[in-house]
């Protein structure tokens, strides 16, 4: 399986990742979750980013793809990967399909979470206390809200233009999403 997934922040798509890449036996690439680990350890890679993550900005493009183009190279890539939080801007993405062109690996999919503004700020205002993560925080969540309007929801447009969208309904209970997005995922791969 190569896909990926897309979605405002809050959406549930770091829990979904995890549940897909298991399914197909695949790798689990979460941007974030690789910013943040280095910035738990305070590599160059971390100190570059958290100012940006702190603020709920995007890290800027050239940073990320070097980062997630060197992640994809890695072996447990080469059985397919479900890609979480990336790519969130346009030439992000482009960035992506040139290289998987080169590969001749093309995405098999890209899932857009469907979930209304109210159940989103209510799920990170839940995630803020939980976690404590320091981009959680009210002012913080709505600044990456509209990060997202402005930056990334265009990439469900370049998506279905390519013909590879698939939205999931994600609001409900995590395995009746996960059941949905299976479901979509199969049909996907059967009629594709
Ligand atoms: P996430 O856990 O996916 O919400 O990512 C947390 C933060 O990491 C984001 O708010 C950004 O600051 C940064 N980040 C993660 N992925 C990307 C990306 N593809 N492009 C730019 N910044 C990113």
């Amino acid at each position: 399986m190569r896909l990926v997934v897309l979605g405002p922040p809050g959406a549930g798509k770091g829990t979904q990742a995890v549940r897909i890449a298991e399914q197909f036996a695949c790798a689990d690439v979460a941007t974030g979750d690789i910013f943040r680990a280095n910035v738990a350890e305070g590599t160059e890679l971390g100190r570059a980013a958290q100012e940006y993550m702190d603020r709920g900005d995007l890290v800027p493009d050239e940073v990320v793809i070097a980062m997630v183009m060197e992640r994809l190279a890695e072996r447990d890539c080469e059985a397919g990967f479900v890609l979480d939080g990336f790519p969130r801007t346009v030439a992000q993405a482009e960035a992506l399909d040139r290289r998987l062109a080169e590969l001749g690996t093309p995405l098999e999919a890209a899932l857009s979470f469907d979930v209304t503004e109210e159940e989103l700020l209510r799920r990170l205002a839940g995630r803020a206390a939980a976690q404590h993560r320091a981009d959680d925080v009210e002012q913080t969540i709505r600044h990456r809200l509209e990060v997202f309007a402005i930056k990334t929801r265009p990439l469900i447009d370049y998506y279905a233009h390519r013909g590879l969208l698939i939205s999931v309904d994600a609001i409900g209970p995590i395995e009746v999403v996960t059941k949905r997005i299976l479901t979509a995922l199969e049909g996907n791969r059967r009629s594709g």
